[in-house]
């Protein structure tokens, strides 16, 4: 099934430009206003690949740089056993093509992760869209040229000893599709280097199949990578030994086979089920209650727990609209949800470690499972609570916890070690290109104090430079295929409206982006969310400035809001 692509040296690019030339930084001196191209779109995952689509569709010149030897991005990277999506298939695709919706059959609710490969290079073949990809290539800086109002990209072989000089273009518009999940996080555990087995990270998984067999595997982490991937790992190995630093709800996925009479109804009532999605919470057509959890009795809250519970997953935290919000409620969907879990946990004392206490259902991404809870109930699975008994250092033979309580310090003999860390979220990639813009102000010192953008769509100081699904915006808070497509579809029509009306750039104004940010603050106080210690808020990476980086007023407010401000003239940017 892996649909590994041919690399393309950018064939779609006008033929006078240097890209997949070979031509280097030294030889490339271009200047001048005119742009080699229109648009450098960084990043082929779901937002980079419609983008293409969508740019070449409205007749721009276009060219695509993608780090990884193939289209999909979190799909590409993300291989572990148990990957798969937590909004159901049928709504985690795209919508702008009715044909695609129409032709592709999804096998389960919630795809795997090679299933959903498969389909995003369908998508890449059935749009041509790979001719406008350079493959294996990283965009390592995007300066803005004051004089000429145009960026020069720099990029470079993805794969390089660091000797490799880069390659220049200047484009108008630079589209930042780099994911908000795509900076794998490795924590700095002293002794790493000295361990003699073998390590991975979920999210930079081998592309052939890991065979566990007989072998002692220790996993970290036990955010969504590592609670999808433990039972996998547990159907093989001779042991595993997850290291638990914060527990998280997990709620089962209720994952099943789609057939033919559910598919034949989910694609005649596409339109609706994709109107209902936009205008929700969380981009998928599902609304909670209609009465909030204390304004109904004690029967009614469990009926609708329980159906939430059923619907499976992140749902669960959409069961009363005032889940997120008051305390008391939260408290109440909580002790459901204990119950349940301890309900499939044989040994009480292990759940007491498995439940969380420190922070309220759902302000930590709820995670998806198939079986988790109950693979602890296996007399070959052992967890370790790093909050007792923290990890010291690692040595060649596996880690070495600390004594905690009546545990003893204590090595930790593994084959195989396994980081399902998470990431560097929301900013991670963009952080990590040299981006400057006016006065060559650097991103990385823009966001320095905490992230800040206008409408997660542009950065004040950075004309023409825009991010799918930036800070600021909805993000993985929302179904990400449509909030991938509003954001394109906004750069697409703006990039239109600019060129009809002969102007050549656009940014925010700071003070609106000011607004913003106070904006998304307010609503996120409103919320349970920064009562979490969570990656929304950048928590899991040491020295990153803690901000609430998400618009938490739902996708549907999110999508009226941006189009007021763009029916308004473009109200809070400056357009020259
Ligand atoms: P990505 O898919 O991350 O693609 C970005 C690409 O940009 C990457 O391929 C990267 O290599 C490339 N790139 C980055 N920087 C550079 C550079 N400087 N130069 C060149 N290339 C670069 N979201 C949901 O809404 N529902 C789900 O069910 C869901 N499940 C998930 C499951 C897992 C295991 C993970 C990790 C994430 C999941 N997500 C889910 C979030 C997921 O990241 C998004 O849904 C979506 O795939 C993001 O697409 P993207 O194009 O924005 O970014």
């Amino acid at each position: 099934m892996e649909n590994e692509p041919e690399r393309t040296s950018g064939a779609g690019v006008r033929a006078d430009i240097s890209v997949g030339t070979g031509a280097d930084i030294a030889d490339d001196e271009q200047a001048g206003s005119a742009a080699d191209i229109d648009v450098v779109v960084i990043g082929a995952g779901i937002g980079g690949l419609y983008a293409v689509h969508r740019f070449r569709t409205d007749g721009l010149t276009v060219q695509a740089f993608e780090a990884a030897d193939g289209v999909g991005g979190t799909w590409y990277h993300n291989r572990y056993p148990g990957a798969r999506c937590d909004v159901e298939s049928v709504d985690y695709s795209y919508s702008f093509a009715d044909e695609l919706q129409q032709e592709w059959d999804w096998s389960e609710r919630y795809a795997t992760q090679p299933e959903i490969l498969e389909y995003l290079n369908h998508v890449a073949d059935r749009f041509d869209l790979r001719r406008s990809i350079e493959f294996g290539t990283r965009v390592t800086a995007a300066h803005f040229d004051e004089a000429t109002d145009l960026w020069n990209v720099t990029i470079e072989a993805a794969r390089t000893d660091g000797a490799a000089r880069g390659r220049r273009l200047t484009c108008r518009h630079c589209v930042f599709a780099t994911g908000s999940l795509s900076v794998a996080n490795f924590p700095e555990i002293p002794g790493l280097g000295d361990f003699t087995g073998r390590v991975l990270h979920t999210a930079q998984w081998p592309h052939e199949t890991v065979d566990f067999t007989g072998l002692r595997v220790g996993v970290i982490g036990t955010g969504s990578s590592g609670i999808q991937l433990v039972p996998e790992v547990a159907r093989e190995a001779a042991s595993v030994t997850v290291f638990q630093r914060t527990p998280n709800y997990s709620i089962p996925a209720a994952n099943r086979p789609i057939d033919d009479v559910e598919r034949r109804e989910q694609k005649a009532t596409y339109g609706e089920r994709r109107r209902k999605s936009r205008l929700s919470g969380g981009g998928s057509p599902f609304i909670p209650h209609e009465k909030n959890t204390l304004e109904v009795d004690a029967a009614e809250r469990e009926r609708v727990y329980e159906h939430s519970w059923n619907l499976g997953g992140v749902l669960f935290s959409k069961a009363f609209p005032d889940q997120m919000r008051d305390e008391h409620a939260n408290q109440l969907a909580r002790e459901f949800a204990e119950r349940k879990i301890r309900s499939v946990i044989a040994d009480q004392s292990v759940a007491d470690h498995l439940i969380p206490t420190d922070h309220p259902i759902g302000t930590k991404r709820i995670v998806t499972d198939s079986g988790y809870f109950q693979t602890y109930n296996l007399d070959h699975v052992e967890l370790v609570n790093l909050r007792r008994t923290p990890i010291d250092r690692i040595t060649a033979d596996g880690p070495v916890t600390v004594g905690g309580g009546d545990e003893a310090a204590r090595l930790h003999e593994l084959d195989v070690l396994i980081f399902a860390t998470g990431f560097d979220a929301v900013t991670g990639a963009m952080d990590a290109i040299d981006t400057r813009g006016r006065d060559h102000r650097s991103l990385s010192a823009a966001w320095s104090d905490g992230v800040r953008s206008y409408l997660g769509l542009m950065v004040a100081g950075f004309p023409n430079l825009f991010l799918v699904n930036g800070p600021g915006s909805p993000g993985v808070l929302a179904n990400m295929v449509l909030a991938s497509e509003h954001h394109v579809d906004w750069i697409a029509d703006t990039i239109g409206q600019l060129r009809s009306d002969g102007r050549r750039s656009i940014e925010p104004d700071e003070n609106a982006q000011d607004d913003w940010m106070a904006e998304c603050a307010r609503l996120a106080d409103q919320t349970l969310f920064p009562r979490a210690d969570s990656w929304y808020l950048g928590a899991n990476i040491p020295g990153k400035p803690r901000v609430f980086m998400l618009y938490p007023g739902g996708f549907g407010n999110y999508r009226k809001v941006v189009q007021e401000l763009t029916d308004a003239g473009y109200e809070g940017f400056a357009l020259r």
